[in-house]
């Protein structure tokens, strides 16, 4: 193991900062500093802490040209996708500081029995101690910020360990809580693959985003030691394309879809399925759109549309997959061949494939478009549905009913009809895949503060206590007769026959 982690650029393969590769040991110490703290941070409640969230979100947005600089140097996007992933993070802030107060309110029960008719009962949402966050270097803020600020806001504190691909990005997140004075609820370690196995040892909740086989490890990991986590992993998200899909608008939002990030997108589209009367004027209209595509280093600001490929090992997989589809009889109308020495990909639009093919089977993570013919709905939604993964979908047609209908035969965790990437832009939807994609989700309104939390109950009395309790001792003949059948009535009948208590209101901390 290695003290420190070099942070080089992907383009030019300059030094662009050194981070340390933190050790176990360093990794204990700074959970049982965050430990110390969070009570406080907790006590403090939801108003208070988003008061400072809020602040760093006015330090993040004064901030925003050059962390868009250090994002856009570690990641090597363009200048157009390193500038939208912080105002994503403040729109976050806004949305969940706003609700956070209402999401995280005690919430009253009403009696369902007989024996607790008699109380006064509440739901709380109290906050796991200390969160571990563990991100990829796809999205070097977005998807850290968006994990780091909810569970902030629940309440918790919270260990940030982002990609050693991009660690300087995470560590201007930590720089601004420190600068606004924050409580030091949050902190960040750098460091490799051990580095995030340490923080799965001492943390009391993971959320983390990564590969589907990283985050089987962590969930092995997290069930030995009994603790609960949320895991955002790969997809293969397949766009359905009908027949009487807007041509020109599909075209334009599938190679968004598929290229946005150099395809290094968990939602990326990674498999098109079109039906045959669209599909030969589909494939040229797309392979002409594509090849049009700039890539390059965006050093003149907007001036590409396609970045570089964050990692060479990365590139070798998008490149074995291409190459393992051509050796297969596929065909590539644009793109197909690259120097390893390239840090830019060039896009391929792949036909003649088949779910043989790694290309239609595994993640690529890469900027490919393998498009494949199908006679009706039905056979796309097969197809789609034969997928190990179920992350999102997008369906293509003029007729948004049919597209809803079909949404619901899907099996993945988010559904764009006519669009792409959408639902991720809605703090009130829920992120999360199912089957190998992932296990929870992300956001969702109310519940993005509240996986988080743990539910407690409490009850207390309503009215004064009897002179005896139905179900304490002693046992005796009388007694136990008229709690048989006072039961028994409630329970057949349904308690709201003997009592009506009025809707409690909900209590705001
Ligand atoms: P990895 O799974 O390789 O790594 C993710 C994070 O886990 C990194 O910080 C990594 O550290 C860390 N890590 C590696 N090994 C361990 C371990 N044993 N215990 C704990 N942490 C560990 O994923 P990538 O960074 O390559 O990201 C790409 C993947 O992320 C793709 O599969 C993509 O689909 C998925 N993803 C999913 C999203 C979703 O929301 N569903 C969103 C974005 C990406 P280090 O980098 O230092 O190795």
């Amino acid at each position: 193991m290695t003290d420190t982690i070099e942070v080089r650029s992907p383009i030019h393969g300059t030094i662009l900062g050194t981070v340390p590769n933190q050790p176990p040991e360093a990794v204990a110490a700074t959970v049982r500093e965050l430990r110390e703290h969070q009570r406080e941070w907790e006590a403090i409640g939801p108003l208070a802490r988003a008061g400072w969230l809020r602040a760093l979100r006015e330090w993040l947005l004064a901030e925003r040209d050059r962390i868009a600089d250090v994002l856009q140097r570690e990641s090597g996007k363009p200048r157009a996708e390193a500038e939208i992933e912080l105002p994503f993070v403040a729109e976050a802030i806004s949305y969940f500081a706003r609700h956070a107060r209402e999401f995280l309110a005690d919430e009253p029960v009403r009696p369902s029995g007989l024996l607790s008719a008699a109380k006064r009962m509440r739901r709380l949402y109290r906050p796991y101690p200390v969160v571990g966050v563990i991100s990829p270097w796809n999205f070097p803020l977005l998807i850290p910020g968006a994990d780091v600020i909810t569970a902030l806001l629940a309440g918790a504190a919270v260990l940030l360990k982002p990609s050693e691909v991009t660690p300087l990005t995470a560590l201007e997140l930590q720089r601004g809580w420190r600068e606004i004075g924050a409580p030091p609820v949050f902190a960040v370690v750098t460091g490799d693959g051990a580095t995030g196995a340490a923080v799965v040892e001492h943390v009391d909740y993971v959320q983390f985003t990564g590969s589907t086989r990283t985050g089987q490890a962590i969930a092995h990991r997290c069930v030995d030691r009994m603790i609960p986590y949320s895991l955002e992993l790969g997809g293969k998200d397949p766009a359905i394309v009908l027949a009487d899909a807007d041509l020109d608008r599909a075209v334009r939002g599938i190679a968004w879809g598929a290229l946005l990030n150099a395809g290094q997108a968990c939602v990326s589209i990674e498999r098109v399925y079109v039906e045959a009367p669209l599909y030969d004027r589909f494939v040229a209209n797309l392979v002409d759109y594509v090849a049009a595509l700039r890539r390059g280093d965006d050093r003149v600001p907007y001036s590409v549309d396609l970045g570089a490929m964050a990692t060479s090992a990365q590139h070798a997989i998008a490149q074995r997959h291409i190459d393992e589809a051509l050796d297969a009889g596929a065909r590539a109308l644009t793109g197909g061949g690259n120097d390893d020495n390239d840090p830019f990909l060039a896009p391929a639009v792949l036909v003649d494939v088949d779910e043989s093919m790694t290309c239609l089977r595994e993640e690529t993570f890469g900027p490919t478009i393998p498009v494949v013919k199908v006679a009706d709905a039905a056979e796309a939604i097969r197809r789609a549905n034969q997928s190990k993964y179920g992350l999102s979908a997008s369906v293509w047609t003029r007729d948004t009913a049919r597209g809803e209908r079909i949404a619901r035969e899907l099996e993945v965790g988010a559904v764009n009809i006519n669009d792409t990437v959408t639902n991720l832009l809605e703090m009130g939807l829920p992120h999360g895949g199912w089957k190998q994609s992932g296990s929870g989700s992300r956001l969702g309104g109310a519940a993005g503060l509240r996986k988080y939390t743990r539910q407690q109950a409490i009850t207390a009395p309503r009215i004064r206590a009897l002179p005896w309790e139905p179900l304490w001792f002693p046992y005796v003949p009388r007694k136990a007769r008229i709690v048989r059948r006072l039961l028994a009535a409630v329970a057949a009948t349904g308690s709201a026959l003997l009592w009506r208590t009025p809707e409690p209101k909900r209590e705001a901390l």
